[in-house]
């Protein structure tokens, strides 16, 4: 019995269901949640299975996420973690209040938890993993799980673009369209339109980065600027990657103020040294070349600008 197998089995014994994600929701771990929920769902019109966390309005098309009522006995009940390495990145329900805890995940271990803990961090994402299982148990694929997984994969590796996109995804990508019949290009247009505003933003980005002598490039986007602009402060984050692929830029930094949760959010990436262990000393992580920080403050954010730098020093020296 592989570990996919041990999973279902334990799906099977529950009666109610929780699944929960990590805090600021992306495409993966919707597609990863919400995926499994219509999995179980469909297999098990009996069982309870809620899906939680806050919902994320840019992304509502992936389904509305679930409040969990007094109704709900944690106590005999299952919570499946998907996508989230941090118990407190966990999104809507707290590991201790359950009978049993499985974590399903992509990323570099950073807290142990879970009763059945399975972590695959070379995985492109947390949705091809909800795929395997499905494939690993031999369970039919509807076009709406296609539809949700083949999202999820595509928001974590930015079609097919990212490290960890393997021969394994596109095997399972390609059984999930001929299983389900997906009519994918049509898809995108869920993860990608915008608003001119955020173009225009983006704009602004490029023109006004700072590129440090060791390759660091950063740039500080308060509430102010993103309020002239018109954009929200998640609106950075999903520009991050477009800088992939700059002569000049080896790590990059998106910082933007959350006046609402009154912090600072990093977006961190690197084709260059692993990012993740830095990010980690600033109370953030993520994987090797795409990590993510929460900052108190703009102090915090210039020291988090220089730990790079430092690292990127120590990377010029050895390459
Ligand atoms: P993002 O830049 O938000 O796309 O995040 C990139 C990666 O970093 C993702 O794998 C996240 O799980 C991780 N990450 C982002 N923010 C945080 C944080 N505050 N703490 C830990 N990991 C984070």
């Amino acid at each position: 019995m592989n570990i996919y197998n041990q999973i279902f089995k334990v799906i099977k014994k529950y009666n109610t269901i929780v699944i929960a994600r990590h805090i600021g929701a992306d495409p993966d771990a919707l597609g990863a949640q919400f995926g499994l929920k219509n999995i179980i769902h469909r297999l098990f019109p009996d069982k309870k299975v809620y899906a939680v966390g806050n919902p994320a309005s840019r992304f509502k098309f992936f389904g509305n996420n679930d409040k969990l009522d007094n109704s709900i006995d944690t106590k005999k009940s299952l919570l499946i973690v998907v996508d989230t390495p941090d118990l407190k990145r966990i999104d809507g329900a707290s590991t201790s209040d359950f009978e049993y805890v499985i974590k399903i995940d992509h990323h570099p271990i950073i807290d142990k938890f879970g009763n059945i803990e399975y972590v695959d961090d070379e995985a492109c994402s947390a949705s091809q993993l909800i795929l395997e299982f499905a494939y690993e148990n031999k369970i039919e694929l509807t076009k709406e799980d296609g539809e949700l997984l083949f999202l999820g994969i595509i928001g974590d590796t930015d079609r097919f673009l990212h490290d960890y996109t393997s021969v394994k995804t596109f095997e399972l990508v390609t059984r999930l369209l001929k299983d389900t019949n997906v009519d994918f290009t049509s898809l995108y247009k869920n993860l990608y339109h915008r608003p001119l505003a955020e173009v225009k933003f983006e704009g602004y980005i490029y023109s006004n980065i700072t590129i440090t002598e060791n390759g660091v490039a950063y740039i500080k986007l308060t509430d102010k600027l993103m309020k002239e602009y018109g954009v929200d402060s998640a609106a950075a984050g999903n520009m991050i990657n477009d800088l992939k692929f700059v002569d000049e830029i080896t790590i990059w930094i998106f910082l933007s103020e959350d006046v609402k949760s009154n912090l600072i959010r990093a977006n961190i990436r690197s084709v260059g040294p692993y990012i993740n262990e830095t990010a980690s000393k600033f109370g953030g992580g993520g994987h090797i070349y795409a990590s993510g920080a929460r900052l108190k403050s703009w102090e915090e954010a210039d020291d988090l600008i220089k730990a790079y730098d430092e690292l990127m020093k120590d990377y010029k020296k050895l390459n």
